[in-house]
């Protein structure tokens, strides 16, 4: 299924989208055991669309891509490399990315297009075979970053330049696992203003989706709505000579093969 949300005259609904893009309601919770059912097989209207969940936790994965590490002039990790992003930072679909202006402003934010993996029920000390079971579903993230927050100015920590309000747009379609059997073999495609500048696939990954939820699983409860972002691959702005950062006005849209397109605008902080 193909899941989305949107807002409507009660609030925030759940809605499947169709092939032929007509949506039809849904009703249910998204993590019990029945998960969503159809409402009625006939199309509904569309309000503005949402970020498909609220992430309970938002778990980053650096450097999780060979031609990252190597455009980051960085060893590839013995280990996953962890970090948090905050659940403020979640945005949606077509909302814009605001470029922090105030008093812990940024000019070097830059863009990650990622595949995100939305956990549907708790797992601990999960086996790599099972992994996959714990998994809702995939959709698009961009893990947009201040690089000057990241390295220069956040004492050795990621979570202030990663964790700005609008930093993580989700979505839009949530496509649950029994439709992306797979998820090492999905190509990814991020562009800034029409241009392409990531182009990879997700077989790129150094640590796998099923290797990331064994590691993560073995120290910490993956809750039911946490999402964990697995890292970008080569092509980020921070990688041009010179760095080529996300400006007012800009557009980023990231492709991920079978899920769709997430686009957002960039602003700027007015204050
Ligand atoms: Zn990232």
């Amino acid at each position: 299924m193909r899941i989305i949300r949107h807002l409507t005259s009660d609030g925030p609904a759940y809605a499947s989208l169709q092939q032929d893009g007509n949506a039809f309601a849904l009703t249910g919770d998204l993590y019990s055991q029945n998960g969503l059912q159809l409402v009625s097989a006939s199309p509904i209207p569309l309000g503005r669309r949402l970020a498909p969940i609220q992430p309970v936790n938002i778990i980053g994965i650096g450097l999780n891509y060979r031609g990252h590490a190597r455009e980051m002039n960085r060893p590839l990790p013995e280990f996953p490399m962890i970090f948090v992003k905050t659940t403020n930072s979640t945005q949606d679909p077509s909302a814009p990315i605001v470029l922090p202006g105030s008093r812990n402003a940024s000019h070097e934010v830059d863009y990650e297009g990622e595949l995100a993996v939305v956990i549907g029920r708790a797992a601990k000390n999960v086996s790599r075979a099972q992994a996959l079971d714990y998994v809702l579903g995939y959709t698009v993230a961009n893990d947009v970053s201040a690089r000057d927050w990241q390295f220069k100015w956040g004492n050795g920590q990621f979570c202030q330049g990663k964790g700005f309000d609008t930093f993580c747009p989700l979505g839009p379609v949530l496509v649950t696992r029994d439709e992306i059997p797979d998820p090492g073999q999905l190509a990814l495609r991020t562009w800034v203003n029409g241009e392409l500048r990531q182009d990879s696939t997700t077989s790129d990954l150094i640590f796998d989706v099923p290797e990331l939820i064994a590691f993560l699983s073995a120290s910490k409860t993956l809750l039911p709505g946490t999402v964990i972002l697995t890292g970008t691959p080569s092509g980020v702005g921070a990688g041009f000579q010179p760095p080529r950062y996300l400006q007012p006005g800009d557009t980023v849209a990231i492709e991920i093969e079978r899920i769709g397109t997430l686009e957002n605008t960039v602003t700027r902080e007015s204050f």
